[in-house]
């Protein structure tokens, strides 16, 4: 019987659209070529959605909680006042699908640029595990005297045992099946209460799994570490703050926000995951063919692994790669191809069964051996 898939396709706002486009054709190449399929189900949300609507996340929640993953493409307009989106649909699938684990691979292929000199891909092969549901981002403070002299602002972060367990184990599961290295960044020295929950977390969590070392590095320190000597990490897991900081640091080492991916990972199947490129909707570039599809195309590849369809993916990442490193540049008018012409290339790669995978190393596929359904 053919394998079949049901997913949600949110292309969203800018280059949005234009990149889950590109997505969309190398998907057609994969289910031609591996022998699977998909039900799509396209469904309008965003700027445009928003300002003619007024829906945010709740409109489109029941339409999307029984599919098997969502891929996205990127939400934002200057049109709409900052946090509308952000709140009302982005963090709000993040904690009603509890997509408690955001995976970021930050890994240099090779031919492509790096801005850090000398690095080479043998040395940047890392997995970021950021708590995506608590911390500073469950949108809880006060402000007091606002508009005075005196106005006082209180912003919290929660941080409970279950949620931090949830992800811990996750990043030691995913360390297992890599160079066994977990690392904890937080700022223990400062934030002490949240700090000490987390390590006592490793600790304990880490009992299950003596196999794996493990290492701690405070979120400034980080900043140094991740750039010059990144051989260090292999999984590294942190909370929802200083996970978004030290992604984006992630994403310039390997090339920058047209090659960089992500996974937002509901751990225990109660909602469907979801695969988005981690770069915005770049409304500087929006409708000029030169955004850099790359991003969303491996973000199509994680959604695969998670499906099952680890052969498919591998393919997709391994002519993502061949694609990527015959280009001048990765962003731009001089990258030499359009944004459609490069996602036409990854897919007649991928239909015809020319992806080399021996240009893909372990790292991705490190992940998405660990995001296959049934080790989760
Ligand atoms: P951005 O990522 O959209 O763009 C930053 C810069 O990188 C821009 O100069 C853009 O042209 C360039 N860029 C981004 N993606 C590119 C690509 N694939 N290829 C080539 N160049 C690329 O970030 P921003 O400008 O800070 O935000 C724009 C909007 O996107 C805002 O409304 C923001 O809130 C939103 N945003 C959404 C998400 C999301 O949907 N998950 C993430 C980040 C930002």
């Amino acid at each position: 019987m053919t394998r079949s898939h049901s997913i949600a396709v949110l292309p969203g706002d800018g280059i949005g659209p234009e990149v889950v486009a590109c997505a969309l054709d190398v998907l057609d190449a994969a289910e031609q070529r591996f022998g699977f399929t998909t039900e799509r189900s396209e469904l309008a949300a965003g700027a445009n959605h928003y300002l003619a609507t007024g829906e945010l996340f709740d409109a489109v929640e029941p339409l999307l909680r029984d599919e098997d993953a969502i891929l996205f493409g990127s939400m934002g307009d200057p049109r709409v006042t900052p946090g509308i989106l952000e709140r009302g649909f982005i963090l709000e699938m993040r904690q009603r699908f509890q997509q408690a684990a955001n995976v970021r691979p930050v890994r240099l292929y090779p031919g492509v640029p790096t801005p850090i000199a000398g690095l080479t891909p043998e040395r940047c092969e890392m997995v970021i595990v950021r708590e995506n549901t608590e911390g500073a981002y469950v949108g809880r403070g006060s402000t007091v005297h606002a508009g005075t002299p005196h106005a006082v602002a209180m912003q919290e972060s929660l941080n409970t045992r279950a949620g931090i367990e949830r992800v811990v184990d996750f990043s030691f599961r995913l360390a297992l099946g890599r160079r066994r290295r977990l690392t904890l960044c937080h700022k223990t020295n400062i934030l002490v209460a949240a700090g000490q929950l987390w390590q006592q977390v490793v600790a304990d969590v880490g009992e299950r799994y003596p196999e794996v070392e493990v290492d701690y590095v405070h979120v400034d320190a980080m900043c140094f570490h991740l750039p010059l000597t990144p051989e260090r990490f292999d999984v590294v897991v942190t909370d929802n703050l200083f996970g978004d900081i030290i992604t984006d640091l992630g994403a310039v080492i390997q090339g920058g926000l047209g090659v960089a991916t992500s996974a937002n990972l509901n751990l225990d199947g109660s909602a469907p995951s979801m695969f988005e490129a981690i770069h915005g909707s770049a409304p500087d570039i929006a409708g000029s063919g030169r955004a850099n599809p790359a991003g969303a195309i491996l973000s199509l590849a994680l959604m695969l692994g998670h499906l099952g369809e680890g052969d498919a993916a591998r393919a997709v990442e391994a002519a993502t790669v061949e694609v990527l490193g015959g280009l001048p540049a990765l962003a731009g008018e001089e990258m030499g191809l359009s944004t459609s012409q490069i996602g036409s290339r990854i897919a007649e790669i991928v239909r015809e069964g020319r992806a080399d995978t021996a240009l893909v190393p372990d790292s991705l596929l490190g992940v998405l051996a660990s995001l296959e359904p049934s080790r989760l």
